[in-house]
């Protein structure tokens, strides 16, 4: 899966901020011909391209109260990605119905139907995507928690809309092939497929138990320097505590100074570091840090959490610290 993630924040959806416990996803696509990502998504990062207006990451796109967790289309050199464009613990606008309470909603950009290989090539991302968040979620790939939104409206869950059956059936594929497909991905190591596993051999209810990764990422993290105690970060990546936005900024300014030392030594003086800094709050010159460092790209997302606006998904969180080896 070719994962990227551009967050709506602009979007009132996410200004809204309502939390979500997932425990399924459905599929949709968007009903229009045009596969290109950046028709949804803004501002260009360089790879969707550039769009002058009507992407959905404004109060209101369109005059309508939508938003989704994801996108699947073409990048603007024609190539098929995935683009993250909620946290997935964030309640999306995309069911029209009870299923924004409890479904993770993602698009697949429709293109006009009749391209084979545009179809494989978005179902296949599609279906890794479903995947990993059934691994990080524990969803199962069956009906009525993986669904698309016309079994949404079936299941009254859901408003009266056809996709993804007005498409699928196309190529031989269907929503009972896609859940299939899903489970096999599962079974065959995709990520989020070794989670997966432990929390179906795991006794009952909520029983993710992906330890070892957790553990090798706050390893990754205390090595570089990022942070002292970890159990604390465990806990967190663990589900049992939220992180506080003061302890992330802290770990953005400890991975900062290590990138001012390694700027040092790259011939940096020492006011130059400091103009980059000027102006800003404690907060921003975290962030900005963190960003600068490739730790974190959604500047907007990173300040809403260090000033405790919206709480961070600890997956993120694991990511950043997965990062840190690299970066530091
Ligand atoms: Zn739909």
């Amino acid at each position: 899966m070719d994962l990227h993630t551009l967050l709506l924040t602009k979007n009132a959806c996410y200004a809204a901020g309502a939390k979500l416990t997932p425990t399924g996803i459905m599929v949709h696509s968007t009903g229009s011909n045009n596969p290109y990502l950046k028709r949804y998504l803004g501002p260009d990062d360089g790879l969707i391209g550039a769009n002058p207006g009507n992407h959905w990451n404004q109060p209101k796109p369109d005059g309508r109260e939508v938003c989704v967790h994801a996108f699947i289309g073409r990048l603007a050199d024609g190539s098929v990605a995935v683009y993250q464009s909620l946290p997935w613990n964030m309640k999306g606008w995309h069911a029209g119905g009870k299923a924004n309470d409890s479904h993770i909603g993602f698009e697949i950009c429709e293109d006009g139907l009749d391209d084979r290989d545009y179809f494989e090539k978005v179902y296949r991302q599609a279906a890794e995507l479903c995947a990993y968040l059934c691994g990080t979620y524990n969803i199962r790939p069956e009906k009525p928690f993986l669904i698309c939104h016309c079994e949404g409206y079936a299941l009254g869950l859901a408003s009266n809309h056809a996709d993804v059956m007005h498409w699928f059936p196309k190529f031989g594929k269907s929503m009972d092939t896609f859940r299939a497909d899903v489970k096999a991905a599962l079974a065959g190591g995709a990520p989020g497929a070794a989670e997966y596993a432990k929390a179906e051999a795991a006794p009952s209810g909520d029983a993710r138990v992906n330890v070892a990764p957790e553990e090798a990422a706050v390893e990754k993290a205390a090595a570089s320097g990022m942070i002292t105690d970890r159990q604390y970060w465990l806990n967190v990546l663990a589900g049992k505590t939220t992180a506080d936005g003061r302890f992330i900024k802290l770990m953005f300014e400890n991975a900062a100074k290590k990138a001012a030392i390694a700027a040092d030594a790259a011939g940096k003086t020492p006011e130059e570091a400091a103009a980059d800094a000027a102006g800003k709050t404690p907060e921003e010159a975290a962030v900005d840090g963190a960003v600068a460092l490739g730790l974190v790209t959604d500047r907007r997302y990173w300040l809403d959490v260090l000033s405790g606006k919206t709480a961070a998904d600890r997956k993120y969180i694991q990511i950043i610290m997965e990062n840190a080896g690299k970066n530091i």
